[in-house]
């Protein structure tokens, strides 16, 4: 062996996944993210994802748990937790105490709340105050084309859903900026400041209604739209739950489209292939389980996020309808025995801004699946960390099946940091790693990955879910 071979069977090197993959796995991955960019169009916050996700896992032979009394190696079922989770399992053929193996996505991303009593008129023009959710750089969201989605009930309890902006004979909406003739002042602040929460007001309207009994004759027409279309008055925001979102489709990106960019990829990408990869599951030894939850953007918090006790009932439900009853024991040897990889998107090295990078250890776009021991900030805080054993069992599993995967974490030491609901998760004394793909443009209305990398996350859970 020279020194050069030498050198190169003792040292390791990332791969990049298009050198790497057969022609036949590169037409799956077209094939795979043609679809993956129709899912992104449909699913724009967590309730329509879940919808998405209902209308995939009935197509692919899933049924409501709640229609099962017993369950029984290969059922297929799911559940939902209030139109904004859904956990899909798939009954195993292994006794469920040797544990589950879970794949776990967020489906809320970053975006732009209604504010409960969101519409005003000023200088003749009707607008919606809102308020931002989840980690947004104010900044990127005035002068893009917006949409309106949500749920608003009437006052007779009628539910109506929003979906405005979308079709192209729809109207959008948008943030008003300051032209750049008179931004003298706006041009020197911090750009933490240059645009203010309390400025992200939405343009929806200014035709008048003509007439004199009314001042605000512009929020008078918009108020008579909302009735006529919808059955609505003001008073209806006021129990809404309106996201204004960007109002532009899902596209590849590059000459060789070799990218994709769309709003609300972290964490779609992940929860996507999740639900891919549960469906191309078939007869698993251990139970298969994939959720996709809610409130990761803003900590996890709430009935619908990962620290809602959501997925331990349903397990112990799923456990009581396969053994005819949980007990305690049990419920926690199922626990204590799973394993979860917790799909949730790391960053990707930006050529603009590679000076925020360690470039050992960060995940490149295109070089495949990203697995990420830990996450967190400064000295790791708020990170589960996961174990050398279960790093280098799922390490095995994704190499055993070909899977072309990298590791990273989150910047240069005290760049600044993350968290995901790995941590929840392992407090419930679960092994569980982040894994997922490396994302370009984190929490803008415009995110960008790279084809290959989704790809290998669906080969990923494909393998953990055969494997493990
Ligand atoms: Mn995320
Ligand atoms: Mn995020």
């Amino acid at each position: 062996m020279t020194d050069k071979e030498l050198f190169k069977s003792l040292s390791y090197e990332k791969k990049n996944v298009y050198e790497a993959i057969s022609d036949k796995e590169k037409a799956d991955m077209l094939a795979l993210c043609d679809e993956y960019r129709e899912f992104l169009d449909e699913g724009k916050t967590e309730r329509e994802c879940v919808e998405k996700a209902v209308k995939m896992a009935e197509a692919n032979g899933f049924k409501p748990l709640d229609s099962f009394n017993t369950l029984k190696a290969g059922d297929k079922v799911y559940k939902l937790n209030r139109g904004k989770n859904i956990l899909l399992t798939i009954v195993g053929t292994e006794d469920i105490t040797t544990g589950i193996n879970l794949v776990g996505a967020h489906i809320d991303s970053p975006r732009l709340d209604l504010k409960q009593n969101p519409l005003y008129e000023s200088n003749g023009m009707a607008l919606l105050k809102t308020h931002y959710y989840g980690g947004i750089k104010k900044y990127q969201w005035p002068t893009i084309p917006l949409a309106i989605h949500g749920v608003i009930f009437t006052r007779d309890g009628e539910k109506i859903t929003l979906n405005i902006g979308e079709k192209d004979t729809d109207p959008v909406f948008c943030i008003t900026d300051l032209l750049p003739h008179l931004a003298k002042d706006q041009m020197v602040k911090k750009m933490t400041d240059g645009i203010e929460g309390e400025n992200l007001n939405i343009l929806i309207g200014g035709m008048p209604v003509k007439t004199d009994e009314v001042g605000e004759k512009v929020k008078f027409a918009i108020l008579k739209l909302l009735n006529d279309r919808y059955g609505i008055t003001e008073r209806d925001f006021l129990s809404a739950e309106i996201e204004i979102v960007p109002a532009f489709k899902a596209r590849n990106v590059g000459l060789d489209e070799s990218f994709i960019g769309a709003y609300g990829q972290d964490d779609r990408v992940c929860a996507f292939t999740t639900l891919k990869g549960i469906f191309d599951t078939e007869n698993p030894k251990k139970t298969a389980m994939a959720i996709l939850v809610d409130k990761e953007e803003i900590g996890s918090t709430g009935n619908t996020g990962m620290l809602s006790a959501f997925f331990e009932m349903t397990v112990a439900e799923i456990i009581e309808k396969i053994t005819g009853k949980c007990t305690v024991t049990d419920y926690n040897k199922v626990i204590v025995n799973s394993a979860c990889l917790s799909s949730d998107v790391g960053a990707a090295v930006d050529p603009n801004y590679e000076i925020v990078s360690e470039k050992k250890n960060a995940a490149f776009a295109g070089s495949g699946m990203v697995l990420m021991k830990y996450t967190g900030s400064r000295g790791k805080s708020g990170s589960s960390d996961a174990s050398a054993e279960f790093v280098y069992k799922i390490g095995k599993i994704l190499d055993d099946n070909n899977v072309i995967w990298q590791t990273s974490e989150l910047g240069k030491v005290d760049q600044g940091g993350g968290g995901t609901i790995a941590q929840y998760v392992a407090n419930l004394n679960m092994d569980v790693i982040d894994c997922g793909v490396p994302v370009l443009s984190m929490h803008s209305p415009f995110e960008v990955t790279a084809k290959s990398d989704i790809y290998m996350a669906y080969r990923s859970y494909v393998a953990f879910y055969k494997d493990r």
